[in-house]
């Protein structure tokens, strides 16, 4: 007998990267025109790390930075599109499929709103998921004084996979 939210997981992702001058943008995988992108060890997506998290964290696997340490020379400039596949594919192997997305971006500049679809087009090709089980809102950091960062939270909520799917992703993909 199935209970309530049998077969189910929800994933929380969180994380944040600072601004600097001179490097490009990348949002969602979305190059974004800006005097600014984001820094860190890989192409400072903050979306994608923040939703590659929230699926890893739906199925108790190793985190982000534990799975692609910083330190990690391979990482370095990478696209965070990788990191997300790893997600997916462990996502995959434990028997679960998303069933939707959702995200807040919080940064003082740029505006997002003109961007969101095309973000919302760009997860959804990523991940396989429809663009209407995606969300992508945008804040502006109020009161919190962030404003040289760009933060992200997402959740993500998994049901079981038929068997096929489960079976056709264990094995593992060339690296
Ligand atoms: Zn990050």
């Amino acid at each position: 007998m199935r209970g309530p939210g049998f077969g189910m997981k929800i994933g929380y992702g969180w994380d944040s990267h600072e601004f600097k001058r001179g490097i490009p943008l990348k949002i969602g995988g979305v190059d974004i025109p800006h005097a600014k992108g984001l820094g860190g060890h890989s192409d400072g997506d903050v979306l994608l790390h923040a939703i590659t998290d929230a699926l890893l964290g739906a199925i108790a696997a190793p985190d982000i930075g534990t799975l692609f340490s910083p330190s990690d020379q391979r990482w370095k400039g990478a696209d965070s599109k990788v990191f997300l596949s790893e997600a997916l594919r462990r996502v995959k192997a434990a028997g679960y499929r998303i069933v939707n997305v959702d995200s807040t971006l919080i940064l003082d500049a740029p505006k997002i709103g003109p961007h969101a679809t095309v973000i919302r087009e760009r997860i959804s090709q990523l991940t396989a998921v429809a663009a209407n089980c995606i969300g992508i809102k945008a804040k502006t950091p109020e009161g919190m004084g962030t404003e040289n960062a760009a933060i992200a939270h997402a959740v993500v909520l998994l049901e079981d996979a038929p068997r096929g799917i489960r079976r056709k992703a264990r094995k593992k993909p060339r690296s």
